[in-house]
């Protein structure tokens, strides 16, 4: 199905701009008349996702570009999240359940696996300097 739309939003990785990024997509995803929960959905997904820009790849220092793509399509949105930080050694360990690098127990490990549960799609790829985390939801 071709693609009915598109956007881009440049925002730096202080943790204020979080709750920016996830209404702004949000705002973007009603246009294909989601259902409020399937809203709430991409909303948590886009906070993990943007959250790890924040705290991982910039490491905390309030400072970083974040990139987020999104197109949808007359029954999906697909959701491209991207940073030039540290970048993710082992992404298919980091996407386990409980896997964190965090040793201050301040973070869960569950971030990937929360926006697993709330996505159709989670994508991960990952070299140092860039890494672009896709989301895909489906509207009925
Ligand atoms: P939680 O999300 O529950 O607070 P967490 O962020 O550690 O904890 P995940 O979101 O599942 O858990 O991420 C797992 C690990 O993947 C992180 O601990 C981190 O090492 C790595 N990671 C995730 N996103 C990025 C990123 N954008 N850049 C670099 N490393 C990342
Ligand atoms: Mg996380």
């Amino acid at each position: 199905m071709s693609t009915s739309n598109k956007m881009k939003l440049t925002i730096e990785a202080k943790s204020q701009n979080e709750s920016f990024a996830r209404s702004v997509v949000a705002a973007f995803f009603i246009q294909i008349n989601p259902t409020l929960e399937q809203v709430e959905d991409i909303k948590t997904a886009v906070s993990e996702a943007v959250t790890n820009c924040i705290v991982h790849a910039y490491e905390g220092a309030q400072e970083g570009i974040i990139e987020i793509s999104c197109a949808l399509t007359e029954n999906s949105i697909t959701i491209d999240i991207c940073d030039y930080g540290k970048g993710i050694d082992n992404v298919e360990q980091a996407m386990k359940p409980f896997f964190t690098t965090v040793s201050t127990g301040e973070r869960s490990g569950m971030g990937f696996t929360v926006m697993q549960a709330f996505c159709d799609s989670v994508k991960v790829s990952s070299k140092q300097g860039l890494t672009t985390v896709q989301l895909v939801k489906k509207v009925a």
